[in-house]
């Protein structure tokens, strides 16, 4: 990989300050999804070698919790600066470990960066409050205190900014934080980590431990030194962490997975409703978990928003991330592959028809063709499983009630995105 600060690859585990191996030597590798090729190894740690990290943290947070938010607002900021610095280096491993267009893991690195920065100018903003007291001559003073060691378990498909957003927070308010990485894009972590080591962060502050997802969150939810947990990734993921969160009574924080509808109103501008729903679909080939993955068009509408949506699905250009003007990469594995082809042949089976695309890419590997399917049934999968992949299924409906309904028809939550008739729907 060619770097202009060649530090920021690392294959090693960021531990109490320095780069570690796993002490039986095991590692994972790690490949270009674009490409197949194998990029690095990085190490396998187990539960023991998690422990031993979270007790280190523990006594990190021993003095940390006593800087002032001033002393760790100014480790913040420079961390964020040298992510800003470092971006085009960051933006490379990012897309040749994940697979994004370069312009968008850039736009990624920035956004965040931007989580420190707010993070860093907050932490001097901690306040408390007071309130009456029942009681004569009293008062009620609530202050806030950092809970201790945080356990991070962050997705692949944004690499960095998972990292930063959850990070940021816990160690401007004086927590120490634990990270485990998707072991997809273990790289972009460690990068983090070499810069936070240069912006200064106390040795145990912060660390990113890689291996066995099911090992080290074991350890990670059921050691009592850890207070929090805090996880963006799979609703199932999500449902087993929570079960073994709760043997310590954690405190925790789930961002999971999403469903988003996309309501094209009869009083819409198609052209506005085809670029919204252009960039909501196909952000890093549908694999985001507020990327819409329902399009209900109103009947007066849908020929019209079905033929503009499908002319320009047909442009975009599919591809390596690290070539210009590509705008669709990869999806980041077989497995996500194949719950997309699975996701397309069951809607086809029950009626619904292709309006382009519909199956893999000629590039191979993990590319799927961006994909229109129009005459969806509500009895295909589609219609209630999150795709994570490049296809837009598009609904017809006959009226409001109609379309609310079906919008809300799951139990996953994340944004709603409409054209037309806003007003109306802002209570619903
Ligand atoms: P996705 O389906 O998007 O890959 P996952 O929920 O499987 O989402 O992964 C999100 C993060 O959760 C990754 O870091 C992954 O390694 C981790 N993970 C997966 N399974 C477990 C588990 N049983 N315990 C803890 N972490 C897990």
């Amino acid at each position: 990989m060619e770097l202009n600060n060649k530090s920021l690859f690392r294959e090693k585990c960021f531990v109490n300050g320095l780069w570690a191996d796993s002490q039986k030597g095991n590692t994972i590798e790690v490949n270009n999804p674009a490409t197949m090729q194998i990029i690095g190894k990085v190490p396998n740690f187990s539960a023991e070698e998690t422990k031993s990290v979270i007790d280190n943290a523990d006594k990190a947070f021993q003095s940390w919790k006593n800087t002032t938010a001033k002393e760790r607002s100014i480790i913040l900021k420079k961390w964020s600066d040298l992510i800003i610095e470092n971006v085009d280096d960051l933006a490379k491993i990012m897309t040749i470990e994940q697979g994004k267009p370069l312009a968008e893991a850039k736009g990624e690195i920035l956004m965040g960066a931007s989580y420190i920065e707010f993070y860093a100018e907050e932490a001097k903003r901690v306040y408390g409050d007071i309130i009456p007291d029942p009681r004569p001559g009293k008062r009620i003073v609530i202050i806030k205190q950092p809970v201790g060691v945080v356990g991070a378990i962050t997705p692949w498909n944004f690499p960095n900014s998972m990292i930063t957003r959850k990070c940021a927070a816990a160690l401007a308010v004086g927590c120490t934080t634990v990270v485990k990485p998707a072991s997809q894009t273990p790289f972009s972590a460690l990068a983090v980590a070499e810069l936070a080591k240069v912006a200064g962060f106390p040795d145990g502050v912060f660390n990113i431990i890689t291996g066995s997802a099911k090992e080290i969150g074991m350890e990670l939810t059921k050691n009592p030194k850890v207070k929090k947990i805090s996880f963006t990734g799979s609703t199932e993921v999500g449902k087993i962490l929570m079960e073994q969160s709760a043997s310590t009574v954690k405190k925790i924080s789930m961002e999971l997975g999403g469903h988003a509808p996309f309501i094209v109103f009869e009083d819409a501008d198609i052209d506005e409703a085809v670029a919204g729903a252009l960039q909501s679909k196909f952000r890093n080939s549908g694999q985001t978990c507020i990327c819409t993955n329902r399009i209900f068009a109103h009947k007066t509408v849908y020929d019209t928003f079905l033929e503009k949506f499908t002319k320009e699905v047909k442009k975009i250009k599919v591809g390596n991330g690290l070539e210009e003007g590509i705008v669709s990469g990869p999806l980041i594995d077989k497995s996500s592959l194949e719950k997309v082809i699975d996701h397309v042949k069951d809607a086809v089976n029950v009626g619904a028809k292709i309006a382009v695309g519909g199956d893999v890419h000629p590039l191979g590997g993990n590319f799927y063709q961006p994909t229109v399917l129009s005459n969806v049934s509500t009895k295909a999968k589609i219609t209630f499983e999150e795709t994570f992949g490049p296809v837009a299924p598009v609904y017809k409906f006959s009226n409001d009630d109609e379309v609310i309904r079906m919008a809300n028809d799951t139990h996953m939550d994340l944004p709603l995105f409409y054209s037309g008739k806003r007003k109306n729907l802002e209570s619903c």
